[in-house]
């Protein structure tokens, strides 16, 4: 079989999971990363596995983005600018933000969430690592008795698409798991979901890769895309001056996709959404599984013998200066819901960033206008869950098992120029 080279862009979750999928097909392939240290928001995220989710585009959701938009501590901030680009972005998100587009992103979603779940557990299976996968649901954690019955709500939006969820009160959810304190009205358990330390996850899939024959080179900036005389995709080009060439390219740089499409005449348009997380050793009692704090979106999950809180969305350019008040924010954030937050000593604190598409839906697919480019980005809060389907797509894309994608799927690649 003839293997042309793809070059891959990006070693996070989705263009690991792409070279992963692609080397199994037998395509040889090159993944191209500036990171030496796994330090990207695909091992920094919280690690909730969390099929079916939502996307950002809630009725609502710019809304309250706006209220927040002055306060710093609050768990959406969007830096006040009069860039044209974040005016545009946020006009197009604000009008997503409605039931009938909700609706139509939860039918894609919905069938992503089944397939990438599969995707994953054959990965582990197959490679047998070892990421503390474990298939527990995820809880939305809530304090208020009517925020429970809204929670309850949202979460039963979801039974046509075939998820389970279970409401569980306050006293029933301390009867399962001591760790949650006394004022937790109570929970939605979303049952089909699962858990798994994204870092462990990352490193493995990077390893089963390179067994596999992948080349990833890590350290190496990509400047731009290079392409020839009829706007073909060739390959990368290096900050050294050197061209990886490839047939085919898969653009799976995060937020950087955006700028780095630009270079081959394409355009996607994202915003950064940064996030923090804090990694908590000596928690007193530690949950027995993660989810979502519901009045403050600070996100648990127990990692071994640690806990990370991630969290807070912050909508400014990348590079800004960490806002520490917002790190803070976890910890009080967290405080009402668990015992011991405050015994715990923070081993780690990180911040990456989300690529956010301003319709909530990501960006997978053939750029017609530039043959032999692909895109995979835009997966926002989704990415690690998504991370293993869009690998699969794009690699049965590229070896012409065209029966395999979805057309609602490729209804959402939109990059425009
Ligand atoms: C606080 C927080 C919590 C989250 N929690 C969850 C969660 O629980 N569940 C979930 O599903 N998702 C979650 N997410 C979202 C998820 O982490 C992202 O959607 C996902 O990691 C995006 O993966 P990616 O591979 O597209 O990008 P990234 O992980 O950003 O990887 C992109 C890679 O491209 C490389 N790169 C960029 N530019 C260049 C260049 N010019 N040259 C060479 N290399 C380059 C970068 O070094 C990086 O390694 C969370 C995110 C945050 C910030």
């Amino acid at each position: 079989m003839e293997s042309p080279r793809t070059v891959v862009v990006g070693a996070g979750i989705v263009g690991l999971c792409g070279a992963y999928e692609l080397a199994r097909r037998g395509v040889e392939v090159v993944v191209l990363d500036r990171d030496t240290t796994f330090d990207n928001a695909s091992c920094g995220n919280a690690g909730l596995f969390s099929i079916g989710h939502y996307p950002l585009t809630r009725p609502g959701a710019s809304l309250r983005g706006l209220r927040w938009m002055f306060n710093r501590s609050s768990p959406l901030w969007i830096r006040p600018s009069l860039s044209p680009d974040l005016l545009r972005w946020l006009w197009t998100f604000h009008r997503h933000c409605n039931d009938a587009h909700l609706q139509r992103c939860l039918q894609t979603l919905g069938a992503m969430g089944w397939r990438t779940i599969q995707a994953l557990e054959e990965i582990l299976d197959t490679e047998s690592i070892d990421c503390l996968y474990r298939r527990s649901g995820w809880l939305d954690l809530v304090l208020d008795h009517a925020n429970l019955d809204l929670a309850t709500r949202e979460a039963k939006v979801l039974a046509p698409l075939g998820y389970r969820t279970d409401r569980i009160s306050g006293a029933e959810l301390r009867r399962m798991d001591g760790a949650y304190r006394d004022e937790v009205a109570g929970a939605v358990h979303y049952v089909d979901s699962a858990i798994i330390h994204p870092g462990r996850l990352v490193r493995g899939l990077a390893a089963a890769s390179e067994r596999l024959g992948v080349t990833i080179r890590r350290g190496v900036t990509v400047e731009g895309l290079a392409t020839d005389r009829t706007g073909r995709c060739i390959g990368a080009r290096l900050s050294s001056g050197e061209v990886v060439r490839g047939e085919t390219v898969v653009l799976a740089a995060g937020i950087w996709s955006d700028a780095l499409a630009a270079s081959a005449g394409v355009r996607v348009k994202m915003q950064p959404a940064r996030g923090y997380h804090l990694q908590l050793e000596g928690v007193a009692q530690l949950p027995t599984t993660g989810g979502v704090m519901h009045e403050t979106f600070v996100a648990y999950n127990p990692m071994g013998t640690q806990l990370r809180l991630a969290g807070t969305l912050e909508i400014a350019p990348v590079g800004r200066p960490w806002m520490r008040r917002r790190l803070g924010a976890l910890i009080t954030g967290a405080r009402r819901y668990l015992h011991g937050i405050d015994s715990g000593r923070a081993t780690e604190e990180w911040a990456g960033y989300r690529p956010c598409t301003a319709d909530g839906m990501p960006v997978i697919g053939f750029i017609r206008e530039t043959p032999g480019l692909y895109v995979a980005t835009g997966h926002a809060m989704m990415g690690l869950m998504l991370g293993p389907i869009t690998g699969r797509m794009i690699a049965a894309d590229i070896c012409g098992e065209s029966s395999t994608i979805d057309p609602e799927i490729l209804a959402s690649v939109r990059p425009d120029r």
